[in-house]
């Protein structure tokens, strides 16, 4: 069913699902058990973990954000420069992006639009927005310790 509602997030795994006042939570972490390095390289080894939030286009007049349990690997090719790297969802993530490629999308043609420069969705408006933090527990809410 929430896949049915987010086509995006088939290369994840939903695992909760908190609704809060203003915005609808979705707690995620990736399908696959490895990833790809920039070399091309495919790895299993995971090094560390870390939270990361995408906003998503608002459903149902809420604001939606998507949080990631990314791991950062251990690329295992010995001549890449890379040590580690944290994995991308295809069609999801790029580096340091905060929204999803959809968000992004509707935020270019509203910007575009006569009138109305830099609107947000409804349901991102007037919210409270969490800087550039990288994670959620530089954020808001509890740290997930341990994660
Ligand atoms: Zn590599």
């Amino acid at each position: 069913m929430l896949l049915e509602l987010f086509p995006s997030l088939f290369a994840l795994v939903i695992e909760e699902v908190e609704r809060r006042p203003e915005q609808v939570v979705l707690r995620t972490r990736v399908r696959a058990v490895t990833a790809e390095c920039r070399c091309g390289w495919s790895s299993a080894r995971v090094h560390g973990r870390y939270v990361r939030e995408l906003r998503d286009v608002a459903v149902g007049g809420l604001g939606v954000v998507i949080e990631i349990l990314i791991r950062r690997f251990r690329c295992e090719n010995t001549a890449c420069p890379a040590v580690t790297f944290a994995e991308q969802i295809t069609g999801l993530t790029t580096p340091h992006s905060r929204q999803t490629p959809l968000l992004r999308g509707v935020l270019k043609t509203d910007r575009a639009g006569p009138g109305r420069p830099g609107r947000s969705p409804p349901g991102l408006r007037g919210r409270h927005h969490c800087g550039q933090g990288r994670t959620v527990a530089t954020c808001q809410g509890p740290a997930r310790a341990g994660s």
